[in-house]
Parts: C-alpha cells; sequence; structure tokens
C-alpha cells in the first residue's frame, strides 16, 4: 500500500513562528504555567483544540465572496439550510454561531427544574447549558469506554439497559430527550456504532422520548462505521451519515467541528411545535431565522464544508493522520487512550507520571513540558478541569488525568506529525524530571481556562 497523503495541496501559508526553549520557559512562567494564556504567537504547533481551527478550501473562500448578506431571505441561507437537510434529512433548520447556542435554545424550551437528560457522554457546554436550565444531566457510557488501555471498536457507545433503567426511575413524563454525542468528544473521540444509535433509538421510541444528535463529529463516526461495522464497508460514507440522522428526531451542532469552518452552528428538528418556539427564542438571543448570528458568508461556507468533509480521501487522511500519531507514540510505550479517537490523542497522564499525585496535577506537567520542550500547545484534561473541591478544601480528583493533542483539520502536514510525536517521546523519556504544579490563582467557574500555576 502506498503513503496516505494529504488529500489537497497548499496555496496560501500562514508562517509560524520558532523560539527557543529558553524563551518558552520564560513564556509559560509569565503565563502562570497555563497554556489557554500564551500568545499564540508564540506556539510553534497549537492542538489546543479541534474547534474552529480548520483551514478552509478555495471553495469554501469562494463562497465568503459570494455570501449574500440580506437580513432575511439571503440566497446563502437557502444554500445552508439545502446542505444540512441533505445531511441530516430534518425538516427545519436553524443556524446559530455556534454549538452552544443550538443548545442553549433547545434546553432553555425543554429543560428546567425536574427534568432529567441522558446522553453518552454530555459535552460540557452542553452538560453546563442543561444545568444552566434547572435539569439534571446523566451519562450512560458503555463499561469499555471508561478503560483507556482496552482496545475496543466503538468505545463511545451509550449503555442502553442503563438508559432504560434511568427512564423507569426518572419517568419519561420528565425526560425530554436524549442525546448522543457523536463521536464522544470527553470519551476521548471514540466513535458510536449505528447498531447502538438503532438501539438507544428503540428504547427512545418505546417511551415515546426525542432522541437528538450532538453530531459535531458526524462525518468521522459514519468513516469509523464504514471501517469497523459489519455491512457498512461498502456503503457510502454520505449514505452512513443519512442513516445515522435518520434515527435521530433532531440535532446540535458545531460547524467549528466537521462543517470545516471558523464560526457556525445549527439546530435542526422535525417537530413543527418546538421549532417555532426554538425560532423565536433565536430571534431574541441570536439574530432573524434565517441567519441566527452569523453572516451569509459564513453559511456559503459551512454549505461548502459539507459536501467536502463526506469526501472519503478527506476522512481516511484524516483518521488515518490522528492514528498515525497515536501508533508512533504508542512504539515508544507512551500511554495513551486506545484505540486513538478521530480528533485527537488522549495521553494517560496517570501512567505517564505514576510519581505526582492528582493533587499535583500531572497533565498540566505534561502539558507544560511539551511546550518547553517543542513549542507544543496541548489541553490537561483532568482534574484541572474537572477537579472539584469537598467541604475541608481537599481536592476531589477526576476520574482520568488527560492531556488532549487535538488536531486541527487539514492544518498540519505529517513532518508537523513527525515532530509533535518527537516532542512528546523526548518529554517522556525524561519524565523523571517532571515536577508536578500547584495551583496559586482559580476562577469559581471553569477554572481551567484561567488559572494560575507554580512548580513544586
Ligand atoms: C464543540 C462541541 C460543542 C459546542 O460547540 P461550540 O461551537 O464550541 O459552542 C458541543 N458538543 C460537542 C461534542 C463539541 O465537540
Amino acid at each position: 500500500m502506498k503513503t496516505i497523503i494529504e488529500p489537497f495541496k497548499i496555496k496560501s501559508v500562514e508562517q509560524i513562528r520558532f523560539t527557543t526553549k529558553e524563551e518558552r520557559k520564560k513564556i509559560i512562567e509569565n503565563a502562570g504555567y497555563n497554556p489557554f494564556l500564551i500568545r499564540a504567537d508564540d506556539v510553534l504547533i497549537d492542538l489546543l483544540t479541534d474547534s474552529g481551527t480548520a483551514a478552509m478550501s478555495s471553495d469554501q473562500w469562494a463562497g465568503i465572496m459570494r455570501g449574500d448578506e440580506s437580513y432575511a431571505g439571503a440566497k446563502s441561507f437557502y444554500v445552508f439550510e439545502n446542505a444540512v437537510t441533505k445531511i441530516t434529512g430534518d425538516k427545519f433548520i436553524i443556524p446559530t454561531h455556534q454549538g452552544r447556542a443550538a443548545e442553549k435554545i433547545l434546553f432553555s424550551i425543554l429543560g428546567g427544574p425536574g427534568k432529567y437528560f441522558a446522553s453518552n457522554t454530555f459535552f460540557d457546554t452542553t452538560r453546563a447549558n442543561v444545568e444552566f436550565s434547572g435539569s439534571e444531566a446523566h451519562d450512560f457510557l458503555c463499561e469499555v469506554g471508561k478503560h483507556p488501555e482496552q482496545r475496543a471498536p466503538f468505545k463511545g457507545n451509550m449503555d442502553v439497559d442503563a438508559l432504560e433503567t434511568f427512564i423507569k426511575k426518572y419517568g419519561k413524563e420528565n425526560i425530554p430527550l436524549v442525546v448522543l454525542t457523536v463521536t464522544n468528544n470527553s470519551g476521548g473521540g471514540q466513535p458510536v456504532s449505528m447498531k447502538n444509535i438503532k438501539d438507544v433509538k428503540d428504547v427512545c421510541k418505546k417511551y415515546g422520548i426525542p432522541l437528538f444528535l450532538d453530531a459535531c463529529r458526524f462525518a468521522e463516526n459514519a468513516y469509523f462505521i464504514k471501517m469497523r461495522e459489519e455491512g457498512y464497508a461498502d456503503k457510502s460514507v454520505l449514505e452512513i451519515v443519512k442513516e445515522m440522522f435518520s434515527y435521530a428526531d433532531g440535532s446540535t451542532m458545531s460547524a467549528k467541528k466537521d462543517a470545516l469552518v471558523n464560526i457556525g452552528g445549527w439546530l435542526s428538528l422535525n417537530d413543527e411545535e418546538l421549532a417555532m418556539k426554538c425560532r423565536n427564542l433565536l430571534i431574541v438571543t441570536e439574530g432573524f431565522t434565517t441567519y441566527g448570528g452569523l453572516a451569509g458568508r459564513d453559511l456559503e461556507a459551512i454549505a461548502q464544508g459539507l459536501e467536502e468533509v463526506v469526501d472519503e480521501h478527506y476522512l481516511k487522511y484524516r483518521i488515518r493522520s490522528t492514528e498515525y500519531l497515536g501508533e508512533k507514540l504508542i512504539d515508544a510505550g507512551v500511554p495513551i487512550i486506545e484505540p486513538p479517537g478521530g480528533h485527537a490523542i488522549y495521553i494517560d497522564a496517570k501512567r505517564f507520571l505514576p510519581h505526582i499525585k492528582p493533587e499535583e496535577y500531572p497533565g498540566q506537567s505534561i502539558v507544560c513540558g511539551l511546550y518547553i520542550e517543542g513549542g507544543v500547545r496541548t489541553v490537561e484534561i483532568g482534574s484541572v478541569m474537572f477537579g472539584k473541591y469537598d467541604n475541608d478544601g481537599k481536592l476531589i480528583p477526576s476520574v482520568m488525568e488527560l492531556v488532549r493533542l487535538a488536531i486541527p483539520r487539514r492544518v498540519y502536514t505529517q513532518s508537523h506529525v513527525d515532530y509533535v510525536s518527537e516532542v512528546v517521546i523526548e518529554v517522556f523519556k525524561n519524565r523523571d524530571k517532571l515536577k508536578g504544579y500547584k495551583i496559586i490563582y482559580e476562577a469559581p467557574m471553569l477554572r481551567h481556562f484561567t488559572a494560575k500555576f507554580v512548580p513544586i
């Protein structure tokens, strides 16, 4: 087999800036050892997130020029609506400025005190929007999904029996919606099988509860189904995508992921009465129904991105380039969540730094180590992000201590990825020298964005 190549050539380039190790030590110290507080210009390879960081194609840029900026009924809205309908099959398509805006609208209307929502794993903004409405959010991830070292094809699946037990316990009338996150972002970018989507739908149908997809990475999920699930090898990705959405009653979407754009999202649904309520709220908080907080040009770029993301040469390269980084790290003995997910590699910081206890934030230590060693920016997903304190002010650590290396879409080449693996492996070889960290400042909510640290 020949090398899987980037299925594009490069027309416009963006310079990245080299710094020395000595400079980076100063920069990270000045940023309170928090990579969110570093200027992007001081980063060589930025793996902080895959959200809104995609490189757009020349056809998407052409769409930007075509954008119709009419306030109401813009041509670009209908181009967008067609493209989203082609994927979701849903009747009502509501544009929003990003995923969380769609969530805010949906859960403000369906949520409220005394209501319960279930998911394989709620993404953090989704959970926040459920809880902000006064409702509870419950995760029912399948057992294998909770074990980073175990390999399985669909570790993002929902535990269907646990869902049914939950529905019986809280009562179907108190459960307005079940959400399947595809792929499961918080669970390591692991896919959900078609069988699981169908099984979840069957339970929802039995109790008359709608099923929505948190569809951010629908195309990556579909490609995993094609590769790994029996009966799908010969189907096109678009056919698989349509089947996935056919079991759902609606979707929320961050176009900053699998629509290959830098901003945008949608809420799609089939229930007319609910759609009218959502549109009315949209007008109050986001904008008129045919632009929803976006410019006409953004709607064009999303529509074109949706064509490109289901291209199988693109998805083959996308999934393979993440796996390629994963394999290099596994070969060098670096502990990661296996198998690699679609959009990111997750280093298991507990196994990487067994000498640093959760109270001293091993993930943060690796994040700082990677930046100092090679100017690579990553993010801690562990006790810095999810840790809470008990009444005595003692840390209740997160279940897992992870470091996420998210891969922006179409941005970095194979040699960039090789470089990243070299940096990780170098830090791994010198792991005994890494130290734990102590928090010296933190905000009351979402502390990981602004916390400041000192090495112990
Ligand atoms: C990014 C993301 C969201 C939120 O989307 P934003 O555009 O960042 O508001 C919701 N769910 C999942 C699974 C995501 O990855």
